[in-house]
């Protein structure tokens, strides 16, 4: 019988899949007994912890990753600070190996979870991962591979080397204990992965195998559910073996109308399984993630680093990669205090040598792609005749042509100016999660909003309005917002004419399955019916 928990979510997004805890292995025979360590024991189980978060960290540098590697480097640095390992030492005589760890670990960590800045409150999540690593360590519950085939990884405090080091296998992640700006939360949603948090012990020993449905959206983890529940939150899931077969065919409404279903990505491993699940190509590549920790504007060898394994996945397919887009809580330490009086547009071009880095890394690495630019929070068109004349002349050094340049339209502001906007954007992306909190009046990490309530009228109208607007224009238009893989609202995206959604990779074959499932005509009515007199726009 399937029974149910309600969490909270860290990443959204909803997947079934065989449950996994990595550490729940037996002591590893011929290993030393915790209660037997050593100093040297100890700290030699500390060196081994950094060496192999350094290892991985250096991994996902050489990879894309900056910002996951400055993730792993952080927890690195903390299992080599000899202060940890000192008092673990020091404290050997009253306690057992382990349970020292975990006593320091907790000291260490309530001192760290008490400071007044939330982010290093959440540095305490760093340290309790380490110092479990450290006490699995010594306890010989080293990780075990998880089995073939998608898992839901279940632990008491997911970390992010736990999801970066499976990310191909992960397809959602089940902790006890965490938030929502944690590392790993960061990492979950940077990599399409729904989390969630704040699952009790009972939901955390689930035994392996077990099948799982974590509906991160629903904020509900639902242990061997029904395939009515499973279909209802994962349509695919419904039919496993048919996934594949599904992939190949035409994503084509019931009334007959074409949509092309893009991915969202900002790394390699994004890429890979964008690919892999049959995206079209990508309709936006975030390119601020990877810099979240940067210290100052990414260099153009920077930004090469992090493009270059991204886009050679993508080769042969059109990739929209979008100017950094430093916002909200996208905020990295150099521009701290800044993002939220001035637009991350007009701290770009307040920089034009940081512009000029990222459109010269963008066009050297992108040659084979069919690339298109994306310029983030446009407010006005002399912004975008600005970013225009840059990548002209970027395109001018790198010898190639120069790419198409849209514009997102993620505030009221700049819905209400896309005819002026179009006279220098050859496109439109909505960005519905900036639109919506915007409209709302309410804060981007507030709790109480998500993709769901973009299907609150007054934003519905403003889609309407940009949808009708990018017509008249003659510019193509698509939205790229969390929204368009909302099973409430994407109908109503339909419905108000939109044929092109960028969305996360594992919503990707979700979001195929509903716009199969969907006329848009119908959709266009309830619209219509929503925005009152209006009259909703049929697509095509
Ligand atoms: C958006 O605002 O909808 C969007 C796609 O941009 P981001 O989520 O990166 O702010
Ligand atoms: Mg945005």
């Amino acid at each position: 019988m399937s029974s149910a928990y309600a969490v909270r979510t860290a990443s959204p997004g909803a997947a079934v899949a065989a449950a996994w805890s990595p550490r729940r292995a037996a002591p590893r025979a011929g290993t030393a007994a915790a209660t037997s360590a050593s100093p040297e024991q100890v700290r030699s189980a500390f060196a081994a912890t950094a060496a192999e978060l350094e290892e991985m960290a250096a991994r996902h540098r050489a990879e894309n990753a900056t910002a996951y590697a400055d993730i792993l480097d952080t927890e690195a640095l903390i299992a080599r600070d000899p202060a940890f390992a000192d008092e673990v030492v020091a404290r050997l005589g009253e306690l057992d190996a382990e349970s020292a760890v975990e006593r320091v670990t907790e000291r260490l960590a309530a001192t760290m979870a008490a400071l007044d800045s939330e982010e290093l409150r959440e540095r305490a999540g760093d340290i309790r991962q380490v110092g479990r690593a450290v006490a699995d360590r010594l306890a010989g519950r080293l990780d075990r591979p998880p089995p073939d085939g998608a898992v839901v990884l279940l632990a008491e405090e997911v970390g992010a080397p736990d999801l970066l080091r499976y990310a191909e296998q992960v397809a959602a992640a089940v902790s006890g204990l965490g938030g929502p700006s944690s590392h790993a939360a960061i990492v979950a949603r940077s990599l399409g992965i729904p989390f969630v948090v704040g699952a009790p012990d009972e939901l955390l020993d689930a035994a392996d195998g077990l099948r799982l449905l974590v509906d991160a959206d629903a904020g509900e983890v639902v242990l061997d559910p029904s395939a009515d529940r499973a279909a209802r939150a994962v349509p695919a899931a419904a039919e496993p073996g048919a996934v594949q077969a599904l992939r190949s065919l035409p994503t084509r409404t019931t009334d007959g109308v074409d949509v092309s279903v893009l991915a969202n990505v900002a790394s390699a491993v994004e890429a890979r399984r964008a690919v892999a699940a049959g995206a079209a190509g990508v309709g936006l590549l975030r390119t601020e993630l990877v810099h979240l920790a940067a210290s100052d504007w990414p260099s153009r060898a920077e930004h090469e680093r992090a493009l270059r394994p991204v886009l050679e996945v993508l080769a042969g397919r059109p990739v929209t990669v979008r100017l950094l887009d430093f916002t909200n809580d996208k905020t990295p330490p150099f521009l701290s205090g800044r993002t939220s009086t001035t637009s991350s547009l007009d701290l770009l071009l307040a920089e034009p040598g940081a512009l000029d880095a990222q459109l010269d890394a963008v066009l050297d690495t992108a040659r084979d792609v069919d690339l298109r630019l994306l310029v983030p929070m446009v407010a006005t068109r002399e912004q975008l005749v600005a970013v225009r004349r840059h990548a002209a002349a970027a395109a001018a050094r790198a010898g190639v042509g120069v790419p198409l340049v849209g514009a997102m339209l993620e505030t009221p502001a700049a819905v209400e100016a896309v005819a002026l906007l179009a006279a220098a954007a050859d496109f439109f992306s909505l960005g519905t999660n900036d639109l919506t909190v915007a409209t709302l009046g309410v804060g981007r990490t507030d709790d109480s909003v998500g993709p769901a309530q973009t299907a609150h009228a007054d934003v519905l109208r403003l889609i309407e309005d940009a949808v009708l607007a990018a017509g008249a224009a003659g510019r193509p238009i698509s939205v790229c917002g969390d929204a368009a893989a909302d099973p409430g609202v994407l109908p109503l995206l339909l419905g108000a004419g939109l044929t092109v959604v960028s969305v996360a990779p594992s919503r990707l074959d979700q979001v195929r399955a509903l716009v199969r499932a969907t006329s848009v005509a119908s959709a266009g009515q309830r619209l219509a019916g929503l925005l009152g007199a209006r009259a909703g726009v049929s697509g095509g």
